[in-house]
């Protein structure tokens, strides 16, 4: 199915305003996601209609808030196709699901002499949570490398991975090349010593139809304002049979059974991962977020944004001093590059007189930089509401920057 982008753009509103007196061109989406009109409703509609604490009240309000908050969380089982609602817990964002699984799994099954798996195209929030639980643990954190397009070197990967390791920890998509890792090759030999299985979805979700049964991976994690939800609200799923193995993160109400100055024993899960009032109103308008994805179908949204990312890559080229930043074969919608002479940073700055949105610098991904001697890049990310046109209006004012010094 095609898709009809102009009826698509009619329901962002943030995207119909000038940015420096021109329309805006908003070329972020790695960074975040806009937000379609319904979900902006939905949560003025909860603070209007249903605001109410969940899970405990006996009035109509707080059992309609609950009602609708939990359907978020079906509808989220059934987005990545977990077995069970259960398995699926609310985080604040990708960058806490990591440090959920760091400090409970990683604190009781992460052992001195144990190693952790991660690549060297990891977000920092994919480094630093295992750096800190190695530190206490006497862990130890080995590098898988990447080639010179930005692809994982599956070969050091076997050498690398043993008996030793305990977790991997990998990237879906990153968000500073847009490869696409083979996560299920790695899911594969992890299991084949033993190892479980993260993997970080902020940037595949939105692009990837997502699995998680059939990856068989032990741990998924991904951020609702990536997927034109609201901010400050992410998910963790986890195969059932870890998660209770586990134990809880954070210490409060909801997400114990019964509690007495001698013993506190703590709720099944999700609950129990799930300690305070937590995000309802961000929950209850990201169901709306999964309801434009669905209508508009995953596979349709990932062809609009390969046939974007195509026509940016070819027509880019061309231009004298261009260099890519990630040309792996196996890419979405992130088009990375820098300009021959001249600062990431001050390209960003002339497209923004131009209307024009992109980020520069490192992405969160000082390692990856330094692999290839680096400081930053210019990234543009494409989504579902953007147009060759708007591609065609960065191509000319890029090609205006790079003749400066080229
Ligand atoms: N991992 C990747 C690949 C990301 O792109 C991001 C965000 O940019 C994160 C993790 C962290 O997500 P959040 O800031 O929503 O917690």
């Amino acid at each position: 199915m095609t898709l009809n982008i102009e009826e698509i753009r009619a329901l962002f509103p943030v995207l119909h305003q000038e940015v420096h007196g021109k329309p805006l061109i908003y070329f972020d989406n790695a960074a975040t996601t806009q937000k379609p009109n319904a979900v902006l409703e939905a949560l003025m509609g909860y603070y209007e209609n249903d605001n109410a604490n969940i899970h405990r009240g006996a009035h109509t309000l707080a059992d309609r808030a609950t009602r609708y908050f939990e359907k978020t969380r079906k509808s989220i089982q059934d987005f990545i196709n977990a077995k069970e609602e259960a398995e699926i817990i609310f985080t604040k964002g990708t960058t806490e699901s990591i440090n959920l699984v760091a400090s409970t799994f990683g604190r009781k099954f992460i052992t001195k002499g144990d190693e952790i798996l991660i690549s060297t195209m990891e977000h920092h929030s994919n480094i630093v949570p295992w750096q800190m639980l190695c530190e206490e643990k006497e862990a130890m954190l080995k590098v898988i490398p990447i080639n010179d397009d930005g692809e994982i070197i599956f070969e050091e990967f076997e050498k690398l991975i043993s008996e030793k390791t305990k977790l991997i920890s990998i990237v879906h998509v990153s968000n500073a090349l847009g490869t696409i890792n083979p996560v299920k090759n790695i899911i594969e030999k992890a299991k084949s010593v033993g190892a479980k299985v993260l993997v970080d979805g902020a940037q595949s979700s939105s692009h990837l139809e997502i699995d998680v049964q059939e990856l068989d991976c032990d741990f998924f994690a991904f951020s609702a304002h990536k997927l034109y939800g609201p901010t400050g609200l992410g998910v963790l799923y986890g195969k059932r049979q870890i998660l209770e193995s586990m134990p809880p993160y954070q210490g409060g109400g909801e997400m114990i059974k019964e509690v007495t100055f001698q013993k506190t024993t703590y709720s099944d899960i999700p609950f129990k991962f799930e300690a305070g009032t937590p995000n309802i109103a961000d929950v209850i308008a990201f169901q709306k977020s999964l309801e434009f994805i669905q209508n508009l179908g995953k596979s349709n949204i990932k062809n609009h944004e390969d046939e974007l990312l195509s026509y940016a890559t070819a027509k880019m080229k061309e231009i004298k001093g261009f260099i890519p930043v990630g040309t792996a074969e196996q890419k979405v919608s992130v088009l990375s590059f820098n300009i021959n002479g001249m600062h990431p940073f001050d390209v960003g700055v002339m497209l923004d007189a131009q209307g024009i949105a992109v980020r520069t610098g490192h992405h969160c991904t000082q390692p990856l930089m330094q692999r290839f001697g680096l400081e930053g890049t210019v990234r543009a990310s494409f989504s579902v509401y953007n147009t060759k046109a708007e591609i065609d209006q960065m191509v000319a004012s890029v090609a205006k920057i790079a003749k400066i010094k080229n």
